[in-house]
């Protein structure tokens, strides 16, 4: 291709704009930002909720909001590709905003023993309207603030400034638990354990999925688990997904565990079904002594 041949070897190595790849990609990612622009008004974004299990007793107490887009004409896209795009080009606070209404308004017409958790992006946790859209999704839903738990990644703790630290305590006041999801992958310090109080760890995929075969894996699961029993934090594992894993974090003594072994998330119609059936195949699959009350 003549374009790519002249850019290649014309430009010092440089990448040059006349690079039809890079050309596509960069009008892929506009028309991505102009459709997902429109997606919140087309009715094009939905939430579905994947369950934590307590390994306990196999019982759900709350289940993970995860945005889903079904884009016109061309489907399902994950929120791993979307979300990056959303905050890049300053969208993730409308959608934020959405997402926090659409959360609490399905779970207040959930059983009221079940919370629900809502992921924060970084750039959200970092608007002073944080804490005016939490209150706002709580009132108008009716939801109780006790069933609402947020998610923030590390990233939040790394770039703490005064507005963070104010949403992080005004949210606390509220009853709102905060849980640091994927924990481990991130610039992971201990300090901030101390500094900034969590109610729940969430343990990043990675950790479990090679838990099985590598002992290094499981050594910093289990010296996790040791720690926030220390400190009486919750700690959930995600991304489980054989018996084998779960069976490992339940002799560990992990909390909660969410993943596919389990159930992927699901619409919100299906919450009261999964309530009632997975206590059920969590005594299939794990076998524990006692039957389901
Ligand atoms: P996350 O918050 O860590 O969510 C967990 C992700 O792991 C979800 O991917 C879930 O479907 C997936 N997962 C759960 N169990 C398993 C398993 O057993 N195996 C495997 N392979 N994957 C499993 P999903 O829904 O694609 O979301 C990806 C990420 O996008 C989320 O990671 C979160 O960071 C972000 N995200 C999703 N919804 C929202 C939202 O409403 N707001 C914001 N800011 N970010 C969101
Ligand atoms: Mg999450
Ligand atoms: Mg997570
Ligand atoms: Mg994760």
């Amino acid at each position: 291709d003549l374009a790519l041949y002249r850019a290649k070897t014309g430009g010092k190595g440089q990448l040059s704009l006349f690079e039809p790849g890079l050309e596509i990609a960069v009008r892929t990612r506009r028309d991505l930002e102009a459709d997902l622009k429109l997606a919140i008004a087309a009715g094009e974004l939905e939430l579905h909720y994947q369950p934590l299990v307590g390994l306990g007793d196999g019982r759900v107490h709350s289940f993970e909001a995860l945005l889903r887009w079904n884009r016109r004409q061309r489907g399902f896209v994950s929120p791993a590709d979307f979300v990056p795009v959303a905050e890049a080009a300053g969208l993730i606070t409308t959608i934020g905003r959405w997402v926090l209404l659409q959360a609490c308004s399905e779970a207040a017409r959930w059983p009221s023993d079940i919370s629900v958790a809502v992921n924060i992006s970084p750039t959200q946790f970092r608007n002073s309207d944080l804490v005016d859209d939490v209150k706002a999704a709580l009132v108008t839903s009716g939801l109780d603030p006790a069933r609402l738990e947020v998610e923030i990644t590390e990233s939040v703790f790394f770039e703490m400034n005064a507005v963070t630290i104010a949403n992080l305590r005004e949210l606390r006041a509220l009853g709102i638990r905060i849980a640091l999801d994927d924990f481990g992958t991130g610039y992971s310090s201990l300090s901030y354990l101390i500094r900034f109080p969590v109610d729940k760890i969430k343990i990043d995929r990675s950790f479990i999925k090679d838990m099985g075969h590598r002992h290094e894996c499981l050594a910093v699961i289990e010296t996790i688990l040791a720690l926030a029993r220390k400190l009486s934090i919750t700690v959930t594992a995600e991304g489980v997904e054989t018996v084998e894993q779960a069976l490992l974090l339940q002799r560990s003594r992990c909390d909660d565990i969410q993943g596919f072994l389990f159930s992927p998330a699901r619409p919100s119609a299906e919450i009261d079904r999964l309530v009632e059936t997975l206590p059920h195949k969590f005594r299939s699959l794990l076998n524990p002594e006692e039957p389901v009350a």
